[in-house]
């Protein structure tokens, strides 16, 4: 898995509001084609560092680089990837097919290709050619989750981020979810990074997870690591949680 140059590399991030550092001295590499989930309680400064590396605002130090390349300051409709919000973001008024079209436009790509790429990417996150035409206001939580991915994946992005993007659903369909969120991220052998504050979900889904606390990163390393050798209390109290 690992290339000559990480995809993603993360360099003494700091990023303050007033004399607070709620991203505090992040360094990090993220590899290509990893599911690399960042956890964290409550206030430890995830969605923080995310819109950082997204490109919804920029840091007040340290060194944001996508192979290689500063990105410290390029906004996020300028940067090759993309993000799946929590609260999904679909445009209401238009079919399934029509919101996955939507990202392939963006992209510049032709009105031709553009229906056939978004009914690849509708088969890449496990819903029926059927949906195309349906309203997304008619698809469950679940299946919205999987238009939401569709329309990320139709935009072809280098790294695709997600923002809590399961809290809200129930205990079950979550564990689906998870798995298939995992499964389409193997197929399709992109980079992934996923915050949580879920551990349980990390656990299930990452290849590596990076435990945030105050900041700062407490702990990074494999699920099978992180849960046999946690190197601080804090993960160790944390990992109780899973238990
Ligand atoms: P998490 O996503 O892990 O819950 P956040 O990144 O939202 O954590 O917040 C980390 C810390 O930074 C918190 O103490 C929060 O109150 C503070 N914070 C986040 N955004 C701002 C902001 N725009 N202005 C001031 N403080 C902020």
């Amino acid at each position: 898995m690992a290339s000559a140059t990480p995809i993603l590399q993360l360099r003494n991030i700091v990023k303050s509001f007033g004399s607070l550092n709620a991203v505090d001295g992040v360094s990090l590499d993220i590899e290509e084609g990893e599911l690399f989930t960042i956890v964290g309680p409550s206030g430890s400064g995830k969605t923080t560092l995310i819109r950082l590396l997204v490109g919804m605002d920029s840091p007040t130090s340290g060194d944001i680089l996508l192979r290689g390349k500063r990105i410290n300051d390029v906004p996020a409709n300028k940067r090759p990837t993309c993000m799946v919000f929590q609260s999904l973001a679909l445009f209401p008024h238009m079919s399934v097919g029509e919101n996955v079209e939507y990202s392939a436009k963006c992209k510049g790509i032709g009105k031709k290709e553009r229906r056939q790429r978004a009914a690849e990417c509708l088969k890449l996150s496990h819903l029926p050619q059927s949906y195309y035409d349906k309203a997304v206001t008619q698809c469950s939580g679940g299946e919205r989750q999987r238009v939401a991915l569709a329309r990320a994946l139709a935009f072809n992005p280098e790294i695709l981020f997600f923002d809590e993007p399961l809290s809200a659903i129930d205990y079950r369909l979550r564990k689906t979810l998870e798995k298939e969120l995992k499964d389409i991220q193997r197929e399709t052998g992109k980079t992934f990074v996923y915050i949580t504050h879920s551990l349980e979900e990390a656990m299930v889904m990452s290849d590596r997870i990076g435990v945030m606390r105050e900041g700062k990163l407490a702990q990074v390393g494999s699920p099978a690591t992180i849960y046999t050798q946690p190197e601080n209390r804090f993960v160790t109290e944390f990992m109780g949680e899973v238990n």
